[in-house]
């Protein structure tokens, strides 16, 4: 049968920016530093933002702005990523909201997330000189990916396609769409539908972003020893994006790592 064609996923690139673009006023998309909240009402509280492993309080990584088209009650819309930094949870996660924010060794060093879609971010022929004008991911991640790949061998082809569309856009740190498929780094460890429970409302959660390990090269994660890894964090979302109570609301992350069992 003919698969339509998916639609394009939109891809985050991390770039330095003023102070005053990462205000809560601006709407902000951005990684690290505090979480600018779309509103003050309903913010969750300690509890909310604990580790579900070890109990400790989650660092926040990263917001999305993501108002829904054609929906008057999701015209300012985000999504708020914390993760557990403390070994052995090493990035035990919760994708919603949170208050309270930990001392000032949990903030991540702050970026505005620019947003493109992978079609014109990716032009068939590309010149060296010209790639990479947003900048400075000389290090990155080819030869992290390929050792990363190591570990792989009878997962090569999900690997390979994974690197496939990272190689078209490199430094892209995240991948959004909601209701696109995820594309995963490894054949170990993909939810099955069973494995994304529903929303409390009823209804079926779907994938809306994932995000990508060369995250964790801005995040200098490499100096934080083993305290935050993955290969891939995918969030589902409610399908209908409901409002349970207040303003916010937990949704679902799944991560899958990169190294593959014994
Ligand atoms: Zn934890
Ligand atoms: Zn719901």
């Amino acid at each position: 049968m003919a698969a339509a064609r998916p639609a394009p996923a939109e891809l985050g690139l991390a770039q330095a920016a003023p102070a005053w673009r990462l205000l809560r006023e601006q709407f902000p998309s951005k990684v690290g530093g505090r979480p600018a909240w779309l509103g003050a009402a309903g913010l969750p509280g300690p509890a909310a933002l604990s580790c579900e492993q070890c109990g400790r309080p989650l660092a926040f990584l990263l917001q999305l702005y993501a108002p829904l088209p054609g929906r008057a009650d999701a015209f300012h819309r985000g999504l708020f990523l914390f993760c557990c930094r403390a070994p052995p949870c090493c990035a035990g996660l919760r994708e919603h909201l949170g208050d309270t924010m930990p001392d000032h060794n949990f903030l991540f060093p702050e970026y505005e997330i620019i947003i493109e879609t992978e079609d014109e971010a990716a032009p068939e022929v590309e010149n060296e000189d010209e790639a990479e004008v947003t900048g400075s991911m000389d290090e990155m991640p080819e030869e992290e990916l390929d050792s990363l790949a190591k570990h792989e061998s009878r997962e090569d082809k999900i690997f390979q396609k994974f690197k496939a569309k990272v190689d078209l856009v490199p430094e892209q740190i995240l991948r959004y769409g909601r209701g696109i498929a995820p594309i995963w780094i490894s054949g170990e460890n993909i939810p099955q539908e069973k494995d994304i429970p529903d929303c409390p409302c009823g209804a079926k959660r779907i994938f809306e972003f994932q995000v990508m390990p060369q995250l964790l090269y801005y995040l200098k994660a490499d100096r934080l020893g083993r305290s935050v890894d993955w290969g891939v964090l995918a969030i589902f979302t409610c399908a209908k994006s409901c409002r349970l109570g207040t303003g916010y609301t937990e949704e679902f992350v799944w991560k899958q790592d990169v190294t593959a069992a014994p």
